[in-house]
């Protein structure tokens, strides 16, 4: 017999059908006469109820149904007695696919997230990371749908690469070299030119700069790929392999840039809340309470839209006023999250995107402005997480561009295929990078980064 998946079994209304499903057990309960079996697989958050008169079965087989085996169970779709759920099985036939000894890690309920991290390969039972898996999988349809619509075109970025402009230093080399046996020359310096590549190469920390080249020929295109930051930064919001979404546009300014990320991460926002109820309703029973309103909030609201010189004045008024923080605040200092927090969610208590950050801590690559002080960069930042994207304008002037690099220490003859979009044809143009992760955070309410990727990287952690 065909095999119905849970989530359309559910809907059904054809009562007195015959029907198979297949699935884990999350729990089975009952009395000397009658058993019912939670059987979950995986389709949608909820379970079916499998009814099973006692006297129809084998005993022994029976008692194989524990939590976490496989069964594939036929029988009548009945409508279901109980309160919550429309249909129900009454089983004719029961088969176990795979039995489930007590041993099994997800055995009990209330394990903690740590604990669960530690058996990522089978935490994906469990209804918490069903919810956040299925959620991921509708933000990627998300935002391919948005671009899509928007007449962006997907643009494949490369993983590895050859400039190492971005981040020196954080970047994990990629290379075919006999680590054991390394070839130098007379001065003592790593020879490259035996390897792969012919010379040093890395997994990518941003398709930014190829999205740049994308940009300013197909006029609108966006990345969506895995990103590698070999920073040490152990936090709950960073991952040593991420996924980034990167578009990029020719012939916007600072306010469309700032209206198109605003929109985009509305787009998905509503997209969770009108395609995900049943896992969000989980989530926000099980883990964050104020899940569901934060993102109706999120949904609802216009972005706070101010300079970094404005954030550093409110965060001295702050200060004045009494508030404690660990790092300094002053003109030119790097916003710290707890700085971000405070202005999102305390003072503002909604999304805030900044911009006109000093040149000094921003990239070399940001639109200088007038001022000669600030550059067109904008970060946006939300309640819970901090920073979720990074963007701005870029310098479309190729000698300003180049001053930029000296800043950086950067040798323009390593970027000639970059500067060649400033010399033929340059257009004024920007774009952002929203980092997946920090997206899932904040629409399943998760705490850390690495519950919210199925196999997390992080220092000292590459297991399954
Ligand atoms: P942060 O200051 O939080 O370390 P960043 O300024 O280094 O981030 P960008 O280079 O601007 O980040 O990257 C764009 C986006 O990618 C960030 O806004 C964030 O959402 C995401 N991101 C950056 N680094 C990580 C990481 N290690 N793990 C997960 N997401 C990340
Ligand atoms: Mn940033």
């Amino acid at each position: 017999m065909e095999r119905t998946k849970i989530k359309e079994l559910l809907e059904r209304t054809d009562f007195g059908a015959e029907v198979c499903v297949k699935g884990w057990v999350r729990t089975r309960r009952g009395s000397k006469s009658v058993n019912f079996i939670a059987l979950n697989d995986g389709s949608t958050i909820k379970n079916v109820q499998i009814v099973a008169d006692v006297e129809k079965f084998d005993a022994e087989m029976l008692k194989l149904i524990t939590t976490g085996a496989c069964l594939s169970v036929e029988g009548q779709l009945v409508e279901s007695q109980g309160a919550g759920q429309a249909a129900e099985v009454q089983a004719t036939s029961i088969q176990v696919l795979g039995t489930c000894g007590s041993d099994f890690p997800m055995q009990k309920k209330g394990q903690t997230f740590e604990y669960m991290r530690q058996h990522a390969h089978l935490r994906l039972r469990t209804n918490t990371f069903g919810a956040v898996f299925r959620i991921r999988h509708n933000m990627a349809m998300a935002i391919h749908s948005y671009f899509h619509e928007h007449g962006f075109f997907y643009f494949h970025s490369p993983i590895i690469t050859g400039s190492d402009a971005e981040g020196a230093g954080q970047m994990f080399q990629v290379t075919t070299q006999n680590l054991a046996n390394l070839k130098k020359d007379e001065a003592g310096k790593i020879d490259y030119s035996d390897d792969f590549f012919g010379k040093p190469t890395n997994l990518t920390v941003s398709g930014q700069l190829e999205g740049e080249l994308g940009a300013t020929a197909l006029g609108a295109i966006y990345t969506f790929g895995p990103t590698f930051r070999a920073e040490n930064s152990n936090t709950p919001r960073h991952l040593a392999e991420f996924w980034m979404i990167e578009p990029e546009v020719a012939f916007i300014d600072l306010d469309d840039l700032m209206d198109l990320e605003e929109d985009f991460i509305k787009y998905c926002v509503r997209w969770a809340l009108d395609n995900c109820k049943d896992d969000l309703e989980f989530l926000n029973k099980m883990v964050d309470n104020t899940l569901l309103d934060r993102l109706h909030s999120v949904v609802d609201t216009s972005f706070v839209r101010l300079t970094y010189t404005e954030g550093i004045s409110l965060l001295e008024k702050a200060i004045s006023a009494g508030k404690k923080f660990e790092f300094p605040v002053y003109w030119g200092c790097d916003l710290a999250s707890e700085h971000e927090r405070y202005l999102v969610e305390e003072y503002f208590k909604k999304p805030v995107i900044m911009t006109d950050y000093p040149k000094e801590i921003k990239a070399f690559y940001m639109k200088l402005n007038a001022d000669g002080k600030t550059v067109q960069g904008t970060d946006v930042l939300f309640p819970q997480i901090g920073e979720i994207i990074g963007g701005s304008i870029r310098e479309e002037d190729h000698d300003k561009l180049i001053d930029g690099m000296a800043r950086f220490n950067i040798h323009p003859e390593d970027m000639s295929w970059y500067l060649d979009t400033r010399k033929f044809g340059t257009c004024p143009h920007g774009g952002f990078g929203l980092g997946f992760e920090r997206l899932i955070l904040f629409v399943t309410g998760m705490q850390n980064i690495r519950d919210v990727i199925p196999f997390p990287r992080t220092p000292n952690s590459a297991e399954f």
